[in-house]
């Protein structure tokens, strides 16, 4: 069993619905498709899409380039072997987990193929089979944002994300407290400024919404002002940008900075890195969730088959980008929100999607 060819697609995923953060807007990310072909004629998909060039410090051509060196290094190797193709890939390439990435969640839809196995059942079996997600309401007027979360709830959804910061904090809480007035019981709202206030801003804010049931996401940009922010803050600090891997994370936790993650899978550098992280907070009863900042059918199935592994009581979801960009790489299969929450795919082995030959036209490059 080897890997004999690897290919590379491009394909555009453009925002069809308002996607504003503090730092950028989502227009037209290229998401970047691997296709894993192994010596049985098995195909394998990752996936990695960024949503803007500014919201993490990598980019999708970027994610395409680190795959000239990445793409040739596993050729010939056992795609069944997650750590030995991991530790091959950071032999070849410092960093870049985007790129690693989709070729670690190619070769975890081929496992699955090979074994005739889901990857959930690979990554120890579903303790849920309804995952919970969460809807992000982006930044706009205080209006806007009271009538998105009424209708986000309307439809079903109880986890709403409030965007915020790039702009006066006094614009950012009344938009938090205009949400707060339709916010019904049992729905939970956390605000991610995705970097966007200084310690000082996020203080205050909190200082002024105390009253507010909420959390705040990744308020700050590094992990000694979320640190500051903590020890100020009336609200639970949920950790996103700054989780980049295992050790950041030990440590947040082990300082008592986060009160839960939010985790990108590409950021991680792919399910096998991310299993572990699942494990050490699962292990210290850490609220995480599985997800991507963008992306198709591919990564929302490795993060709702990640979602499906994670203690229910410790899930905060997985969350798709499917709404905003409407569309699927497979039609029947592709992951969908209903009542709030997403099921398995159920499309067979692996990832549980059917991705037709030619879906993603002619590849951009042929590893072989
Ligand atoms: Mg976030």
């Amino acid at each position: 069993m080897a890997i004999k060819e690897v290919r590379v697609y491009s394909t555009p995923l453009a925002a069809k619905h308002l996607y504003n953060m503090s730092s950028s807007a989502v227009t037209t990310p290229y998401s970047t498709i691997v296709e894993i072909i192994d010596s049985s004629g098995h195909r394998g998909y990752g996936e990695a899409c960024l949503a803007s060039p500014q919201y993490q410090p990598a980019h999708n051509d970027g994610v395409r380039n680190s795959l000239t060196i990445l793409a040739p290094a596993i050729i010939g190797h056992d795609p069944t072997q997650l750590s030995v193709l991991n530790a091959i890939m950071n032999s070849a390439l410092d960093g870049h987990s985007e790129g690693k990435a989709a070729l670690d969640i190619a070769c975890w839809d081929l496992s699955g193929k090979i074994f005739n196995r889901s990857v959930v059942d690979l990554l120890g079996g579903a303790l849920q089979h309804n995952i919970i997600t969460y809807h992000v309401v982006g930044i706009g007027t205080p209006e806007y944002a009271a009538t998105e979360a009424t209708r986000l709830q309307n439809e079903g959804i109880t986890r709403i994300q409030l965007k915020a910061g790039g702009r006066p904090i006094q614009e950012d809480i009344a938009s938090i407290r205009a949400v707060a007035e339709v916010i019904q019981p049992g729905t939970d709202l956390a605000i991610d400024t995705n970097r966007g206030w200084t310690t000082a801003e996020a203080i205050q804010v909190s200082s002024a919404c105390r009253d507010i049931t909420l959390s705040l996401e990744q308020p700050c940009a590094t992990e000694s002002e979320l640190s500051s922010v903590k020890q100020q803050s009336h609200h639970p600090i949920v950790v996103d940008e700054n989780s980049t891997d295992i050790g950041a994370i030990a440590r947040m936790i082990a300082n008592g900075l986060a009160d839960g993650f939010g985790l990108k899978i590409t950021r991680l550098g792919g399910l096998t890195n991310m299993r572990a992280v699942r494990d050490l907070c699962m292990q210290t009863r850490t609220p995480m969730s599985a997800d991507d900042a963008w992306g198709g059918d591919i990564i929302a199935a490795a993060g709702v088959a990640m979602g499906a592994t994670l203690q229910p009581q410790l899930s905060r979801g997985a969350w798709l980008a499917h709404p905003y960009h409407q569309t699927h790489y497979d039609e029947h299969n592709g992951p969908r929100i209903e009542n709030g929450y997403v099921t398995l795919p159920q499309g067979g082995p692996g990832l549980g999607l059917v991705i037709e030959e030619g879906r993603f036209g002619e590849p951009l490059t042929i590893y072989k």
